[in-house]
């Protein structure tokens, strides 16, 4: 098994084994968005909670997978 210690670097949860090294899908988009945005380097500082909110409308805008939010 993993180590439990780890977290995820976006939000520091708790990683989930599918979404390693994430806790979620939605930190490895928010994730990638930070590369495709150019700011990974820029920012290496936690995000707070509500621009992580806007990284992800964003990537929904940007992926648009079958994740329909109404
Ligand atoms: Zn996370």
């Amino acid at each position: 098994m993993r180590n439990s210690s780890e977290k995820c670097p976006i939000c520091k949860k708790n990683i989930v084994p599918d979404y390693t090294p994430f806790c979620s899908k939605r930190c490895a988009n928010i994730d990638l968005s930070r590369w495709f945005s150019g700011d990974y380097r820029l920012s290496s500082e936690p995000r707070d909670e509500d621009e992580m909110e806007e990284l992800e409308n964003s990537l929904k805008e940007r992926l648009d997978p079958d994740h329909n939010v109404g």
